[in-house]
């Protein structure tokens, strides 16, 4: 039994201490704020291991660079001198070429199906209603070339064994009845499911809390001291934290966090908006991505959850409207029937997505401090892959064998 402290309490930090718990560990989360609002809540919700492409692809550089001229497009990198973006980019291109797509491919559904799996079981767990459906994703497409891409996208999935079929717009009118299209066509994607993260982040506290584990709200850590190779203690203002074992799954802030430990963790945060609109989950039963536009609408409390746009910027509070009007103003021409309108600003969410370069997490021991692990990098899958990472960092810290292989997520690989 070793004592782990993990620093950061979204998805990834709180899977680990539920995984961890359940393995026998005492486990401490310590987290900056109060738990309640990290990216791992405003999200679309959606489990996807559909998404076994990484965000770099050699298509994504062309189209990333027509879309920075666009205000109201759903991908932005706000140009600057930052050396970490500079960092960032270089690694991104040199990424983004058909061979990594390929060699990621199969890491990324491994962990993918892991993760849903995972998320099947806890569903049957008492206490976790988190209104997990299976039916799938429909990714809608309305050009040619879109088409084309997702039935390629399609086939291949099938290749690694993902359950994905092309559909006519009659075929997506027989499973949505209600929703009037303006589509060429859709790629269901049978293989995916939804859930509401706000429910399963609720219930994994409860859970934790009741189980004995200490989940200590309000505590930035600020100052990591090491010896040995060894981390001795974690500092947030005049406290103190030892521990056995420590884990780094602080989302976006996991570079920073890094820094007080003199480690290098290349991500950028990817910052994204979702709106929920009530009354309106009769019309959509089956979560809808928006393949063109970028758009996820997920069905979910009753009503609908619209996401989107990626800005990869410093960390800010800022909204940008015409970004949020940019996710309005696609979805009628999609589906004519539904205008969902723009809301108030006090009525947006926004997360900040921890996106590495080549699109793969970071799951695995530090090369540099061999008590450390590092949980985060999962970019636009981190809910999904949630549950995997805290089974693999349990695992990790067991000393068991791992359930799938890790070599891909290294958090030193080139
Ligand atoms: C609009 C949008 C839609 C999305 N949709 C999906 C989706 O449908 N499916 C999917 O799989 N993913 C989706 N994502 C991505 C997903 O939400 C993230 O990948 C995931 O939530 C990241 O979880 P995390 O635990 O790594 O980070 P976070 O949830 O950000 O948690 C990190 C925690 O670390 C804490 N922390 C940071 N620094 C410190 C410190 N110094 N000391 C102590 N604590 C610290 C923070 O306070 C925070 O609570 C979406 C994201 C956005 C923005």
């Amino acid at each position: 039994m070793a004592r782990v402290l993990i620093i950061g309490g979204g998805i990834v930090g709180l899977s680990s201490a539920y995984y961890l718990h359940k393995a026998g560990h005492q486990v401490t989360v310590v987290d900056k704020g109060d738990m309640t609002d990290s990216c791992s809540y405003g999200n679309a919700g959606m489990i996807v291991p559909s998404h076994f492409i990484p965000l770099a692809t050699p298509g994504m550089v062309t189209q990333g660079i027509r879309w920075m001229f666009n205000s109201k497009s759903p991908f932005y990198v706000r140009p600057s001198l930052n050396p970490e973006l500079i960092a960032w980019g270089l690694k991104f291109l040199k990424k983004a070429n058909a061979g990594h797509v390929e060699k990621a491919a199969l890491p990324l559904t491994e962990l993918s199906l892991l993760s849903k799996k995972l998320y099947q079981d806890l569903s049957k767990e008492p206490g976790f209603d988190f209104d997990l459906v299976n039916k799938g994703i429909l990714m809608f497409y309305k050009t040619e070339k879109a088409g084309e891409e997702e039935a390629h996208m399609a086939e291949k999935g099938r290749a690694l064994g993902l359950d994905m079929q092309v559909l006519t717009p009659a075929d997506c009118t027989k499973l949505q009845p209600n929703l009037e299209l303006d589509v060429l066509g859709a790629v269901h994607y049978r293989c995916d499911a939804h859930l509401s993260p706000n429910k399963l982040m609720v219930a994994l506290i409860k859970f934790l809390k009741k189980a004995g584990v200490n989940l200590l709200a309000n505590k930035e850590v600020t100052k990591i001291e090491t010896s040995g190779g060894k981390i001795s203690r974690v500092l947030s203002l005049n406290e103190e934290f030892t521990a056995d074992e420590y884990i780094i799954a602080g989302g976006s802030w996991s570079p920073a966090i890094g820094k007080l430990l003199g480690i290098k963790i290349l991500l950028m945060p990817g910052k994204g908006y979702s709106f929920n609109l009530i009354n309106e989950e009769s019309v959509m039963q089956i979560p809808a991505l928006l393949a063109e536009a970028r758009v996820a609408i997920t069905p979910m409390n009753g009503g609908l959850r619209y996401g989107g746009t990626m800005e990869l910027d410093k960390i800010n509070s800022r909204i940008n409207m015409n970004r949020v009007k940019g996710i309005v103003e696609s979805v009628p021409k999609y589906f004519p029937g539904l205008k969902p309108v723009v809301p108030a600003e006090k009525d947006i969410w926004f997360g900040f997505r921890p996106s590495s370069a080549d699109g793969l997490p970071y799951i695995g021991r530090s090369n540099k401090y061999n008590n450390l692990i590092i949980a985060t990098g999962h970019g636009m899958m981190g809910l999904s892959l949630g549950a995997a990472t805290g089974l693999l960092v349990s695992e990790i810290i067991s000393d068991t064998p791992t359930a799938i292989a890790i070599d891909a997520f290294a958090p030193d690989r080139a």
